[in-house]
């Protein structure tokens, strides 16, 4: 039976990850997790299965199991919640992924690292593809994230050059969709929250930076069809159609029939202008691309927090 570890599991894509996982035949599911971010309520569905199994521990600390891959998706991934302890961010993202790519050596496993846009930055160059090296700033109130996570891609590489790992690497972008924590603080969650609630829709900014936001069955399956090819990436997964975050709001409020007023609050520091994935070589080499529209994805994750809002 070929074991699957999946650290972050009990967050946001982790989630979803363990259960298209589960659709397997002959696989073991181990979903690792520290619960900073994620919640047992996440993978409650996934108890009944005799193949799926929890581990609580954070990958800040090694670990010594049996596995045969490795998806690392253990890292807070909004802005709210990977600022609020940035030692522990830049902890899990560097000491984390040595942990696990240790792990994978040992095991002689293939691993996967959820790497993210923000390895880009606030981009000078649009869309972003992959040869495209990144504008970060190295010490500002992002860089715990987008530092940690670049260097985790270098760790990732290195161990690729000197062991001979098998490693993988996908750099998400914008990812929403049901099981998003209501306390998330990414702009999806928090305006249809809001809306839902007739509550001030919060805008940070004029609202005329850019996001494209992929819908989360989408992004599994491109993580997933990464993991069974032979290529490493880097490599873009994400939805090339690009929103304005005010445009984003007003779907939104349409959507939920809403009475919410817009404020607009400062924009916080190194707030990326502009993001938008150039796709062209997970088309070709993973042969994939989302289906979901903004508008079908929206209507899904709308419905998704009406029955889980109390
Ligand atoms: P999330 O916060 O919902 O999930 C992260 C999970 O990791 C949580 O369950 C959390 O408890 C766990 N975790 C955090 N620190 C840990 C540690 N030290 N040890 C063990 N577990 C720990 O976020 P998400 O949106 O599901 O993101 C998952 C991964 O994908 C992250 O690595 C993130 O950087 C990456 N990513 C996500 C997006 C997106 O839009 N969702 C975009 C780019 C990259
Ligand atoms: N944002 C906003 N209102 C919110 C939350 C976020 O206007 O309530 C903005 C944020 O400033 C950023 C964009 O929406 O420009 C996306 O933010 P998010 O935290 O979802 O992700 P990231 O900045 O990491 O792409």
């Amino acid at each position: 039976m070929k074991k699957i570890l999946v650290t972050g599991g009990a967050g946001f894509l982790g989630s979803h990850l363990c259960k298209l996982l589960l659709k397997e035949k002959n696989i073991k599911v181990i979903c690792l997790d520290n619960f900073y971010t994620g919640y047992k309520e996440n993978v409650i569905d996934l108890i009944k299965f005799e193949n799926f199994e929890i581990i609580e521990h954070d990958i800040t600390k090694p670990i010594k199991i049996k596995v045969n891959q490795i998806y690392n998706l253990a890292c807070p991934a909004s802005p709210i919640h990977y600022q609020k302890n940035p030692v522990q961010t830049i902890k899990t993202a560097v000491h984390g992924a040595i942990n696990m790519l240790d792990l994978a050596k040992y095991n002689d496993a293939k691993i996967l690292q959820a790497s993210t846009s923000e390895v880009y930055g606030d981009p000078k160059i649009h869309p972003q593809k992959e040869d495209y090296w990144g504008n970060v700033n190295p010490i500002g109130i992002r860089s715990c994230y987008d530092e940690g996570k670049r260097c985790a891609e270098t760790l990732f590489f290195d161990y690729h050059r000197q062991l001979s790992l098998k490693i993988k690497i996908a750099r998400i972008f914008n990812t929403y969709g049901p099981n998003m924590d209501t306390n998330d603080g990414r702009v999806v969650s928090n305006i249809i929250i809001q809306a839902l609630k007739d509550e001030d829709i919060t805008i940070y900014g004029n609202g005329n930076q850019t996001r494209s936001f992929c819908f989360v069955d989408d992004l599994i399956k491109g993580l997933y069809n990464l993991m069974e090819s032979n290529e490493t990436g880097p490599i873009n997964l994400g939805n090339p159609a690009e929103f304005k975050i005010i445009e984003l709001a007003n779907k939104i409020i349409k959507f939920t029939k809403s009475k919410s007023k817009i404020v607009y609050l400062n924009l916080p520091q190194d707030d990326p202008q502009q993001r938008k994935p150039d796709i062209s070589l997970a088309m070709k080499i993973l042969n994939w691309s989302p289906n979901v529209t903004l508008d079908e994805g929206l209507l899904k994750t709308i419905d998704y927090f009406k029955k889980n809002l109390n």
